[in-house]
């Protein structure tokens, strides 16, 4: 994939004024506890996933059993789709949202489309076809072990294969697992996909409490090799305007100590 800022050349969409990612300013944020929260069902239960190296991301496919969100001011409900991650080359960045203009090392993107849509084809035709949930990453001094079962296998895939990216099954497990406990505040905003043709189709909820994860683990995702040859790494897209839009919190964004984080 070409540097982001040429993007807009080929692919005019990522040019224009609903695009994500962006720098959530707290302060600035609307408080709106009426959104309340989202809820999340089926995400404690074990389902079947598959992970592969599509070249500029790893990401995980739900390949049987469901998962959805809905409330917390979404408009309908939604079905998980995928989860995939960025991150950095290095600890001082990686995710492509920012909170207050700091950068986490890695992000995590849980994907999924409007049920009511009828199918993925349909819902990514709607402006509110797609709702993704981010997490934050911080680093711990132990490894994660709820990370286990993906990051033991990003080893087999390494190498991204042009083409057909060669899928590995996962063991099953829940995907609430992956989550912090008990994630409750969010930041929801109207943007795109962060990557060519930023389609401006998602309803966005950044969570606030963040994932803790190993230097040693945060590495195994640097060792995958991107479609472009070299290490897989840096796979962000730089913050864009945020031009007329509002950013809601669904807490008291004032009342948070932000140093709190809970670990899973
Ligand atoms: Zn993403």
């Amino acid at each position: 994939m070409r540097w982001p800022s040429t993007w807009s050349d080929n692919f005019p969409i990522c040019g224009n004024k609903r695009q994500s990612p962006i720098n959530i300013a707290s302060s600035e944020a609307s408080v709106q506890l009426s959104l309340e929260d989202i809820t999340m069902t089926g995400y404690d239960k074990p389902i079947a996933m598959s992970i592969r190296n599509n070249g500029h991301t790893a990401q995980v496919d739900i390949t049987s059993g469901d998962a959805f969100i809905e409330n917390g001011g979404l408009p309908g409900k939604y079905k998980l789709l995928q989860l995939h991650f960025h991150w950095g080359s290095n600890n001082d960045k990686g995710s492509e949202h920012t909170i207050n203009g700091e950068q986490f090392p890695m992000e995590m993107h849980l994907v999924h489309y409007l049920t009511s849509a009828g199918d993925v084809g349909q819902s990514v035709t709607l402006s509110e076809g797609l709702a993704v949930i981010g997490f934050m990453f911080e680093i711990s001094d132990d490894d994660n072990e709820k990370y286990t079962n993906i990051i033991s296998k990003l080893t087999t895939i390494t190498e991204y294969s042009s083409g057909s990216s060669v899928s590995v099954q996962l063991p099953e497990f829940a995907v609430g697992d992956l989550l912090p406990n008990n994630p409750r505040h969010f930041y929801r905003y109207f943007g795109s996909l962060t990557t060519p043709g930023c389609d401006e189709i998602v309803v966005w909820s950044v969570f606030k409490e963040k994932i803790k994860i190993s230097k040693r683990q945060l590495g195994e995702f640097r060792k995958l090799m991107s479609s472009e040859g070299g290490n897989l790494q840096n796979n962000f897209r730089p913050v864009q305007p945020l031009h007329d839009r509002v950013v809601r919190a669904n807490f008291n964004v004032a009342d948070t100590d932000d140093s709190a984080s809970e670990e899973k």
